[in-house]
């Protein structure tokens, strides 16, 4: 990846080709990010998730669909695992960001912003989820120019600079 930086705010306002959702394997909508991201895009984000997955999405996979009114192109589904309810295997997390930037990538996206996946509700331990967003995102080898992580609260957006500017 070519750059990758720390964005203290709002992903649903980014101006990128894609955003990331830390979705569920339902994929029909649901709280923090996901929410949020259904809201500002309108319906047919939700249209677009029936329509292409009728069967929801695995653990550790991506998919796309419309950005809608968002002003990102394309929203790239991922499927964090859910620390709180068992679920801790590391690869599983690795896997979210590798699959949503080879999904970004094929889609032709020069520019994507990533949420903390599976740190809000699914209870994964901040540092660690951070730690594996930046090391996955700066080893990707991509077309993808831009990478953002988009941290809703300041010292997340604080960590997230750090392990950033330990790591570049
Ligand atoms: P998960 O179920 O994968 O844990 P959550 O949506 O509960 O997903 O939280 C993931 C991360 O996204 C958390 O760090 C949360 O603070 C953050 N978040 C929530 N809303 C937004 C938003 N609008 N923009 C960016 N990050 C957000």
């Amino acid at each position: 990846m070519s750059t990758l930086t720390a964005v203290h705010g709002d992903i649903t306002t980014q101006r990128v080709d894609a955003i990331v959702n830390a979705a569920n394997n339902a994929m029909r909508g649901g709280g923090g990010v996901d929410g949020a991201i259904h809201r500002a895009g309108g319906p047919a984000i939700l249209q677009d998730c029936i329509a292409r997955f009728p069967r929801g999405l695995a653990t550790g996979d991506a998919g796309w669909t419309t950005g809608g009114d968002l002003p990102a192109r394309w929203v790239v589904h991922t499927v964090g695992p859910n620390w709180n309810a068992g679920q801790r295997d590391r690869e599983l997390l690795v896997s979210c960001y590798r699959r949503a930037l080879q999904v970004a990538d094929e889609l032709g996206a020069r520019s994507i912003a990533f949420p903390l996946i599976s740190a809000g509700v699914y209870g994964w331990p901040r540092e660690d989820a951070i730690q594996v967003a930046v090391d996955t995102i700066l080893a990707a080898e991509v077309q993808l120019e831009d990478a953002r992580i988009v941290a809703f609260d300041e010292s997340a957006f604080r960590a997230v600079q750090a392990s950033i500017r330990s790591g570049a």
